[in-house]
């Protein structure tokens, strides 16, 4: 299957980068930077208006990465520092 319809119309699709499913939605994985499925998502979750908070189940399998999740000032601040390198 490389497209999902919804009734006559063909929704384009993006690759999972874990399972290499194709979707119509994938998020970001906010530690490996792999874009992610809903399924390959483990958890995701709001810290903070403007941030979501992604990790996905190869990384929450990873103890160090589970536990930075878990801490969320530590992870806004990781973010907050990716997003000004990619703006440069
Ligand atoms: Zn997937
Ligand atoms: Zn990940």
């Amino acid at each position: 299957m490389t497209s999902v319809h919804y009734g006559r119309y063909s929704m384009p699709t993006m690759t999972c980068d874990r399972c290499k499913n194709e979707v119509v939605r994938v998020e970001q994985c906010n530690y490996c930077g792999k874009n992610v499925c809903n399924s390959c998502m483990k958890a995701s979750q709001k810290a903070s208006k403007l941030i979501r908070l992604v990790i996905c189940k190869d990384c929450w399998g990873n103890m160090p990465k589970r536990s930075h999740y878990k801490n969320k000032h530590d992870l806004i601040a990781t973010i907050q520092a990716t997003a000004k390198q990619q703006k440069v």
